[in-house]
């Protein structure tokens, strides 16, 4: 499983990640399928282009993953680049930002981030009998 924040980020790619959907769609797909596709239904490794951007639909069973599934990103009910930018911070900020200052810095409600941020440590709690390279790993964190 790829580490998706130990992947060092130039300031570049994370400018574009807190910008577009696409891009963070992009950029988890890769990482989710690093060593290649495997439907979670059926174990067939062959895909084509699913519906919506970057997810996969499987040949044989016709199951779609879109690339956000099976992340905290999943079912996110505001843009995923916000949420991008929140989980980025949270995990490898360098100051722990409120989550008024999140709201402020994105125009979202104090709440939604506040939820949004509560998922995310809860998910990092749950990690605590891993090592700290995989707590590093977005790919668990974000599980
Ligand atoms: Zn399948």
């Amino acid at each position: 499983m790829g580490a998706i924040f130990n992947k060092e980020l130039t300031e570049e790619q994370l400018s574009e990640l807190f910008q577009s959907d696409e891009k963070c769609l992009e950029f988890l797909s890769e990482v989710k399928w690093e060593h290649g596709f495997i439907c979670r239904k059926c174990g067939n490794k062959n895909y084509c282009q699913g519906k919506t951007s970057y997810s996969r639909r499987c040949t044989k069973c016709k199951s779609e993953e879109s690339a956000a599934a099976g992340t905290i990103f999943h079912n996110c009910k505001f843009p995923i680049h916000k949420a991008f930018y929140i989980a980025y911070n949270v995990c490898k900020g360098k100051e722990e930002l409120s989550t008024y200052e999140f709201a402020r810095r994105l125009s979202l409600r104090q709440m939604t981030c506040w939820n949004f941020r509560t998922k995310i440590h809860q998910a990092i709690n749950q990690m605590d009998s891993l090592t700290e390279n995989e707590k590093l790993s977005i790919q668990k964190i974000l599980k």
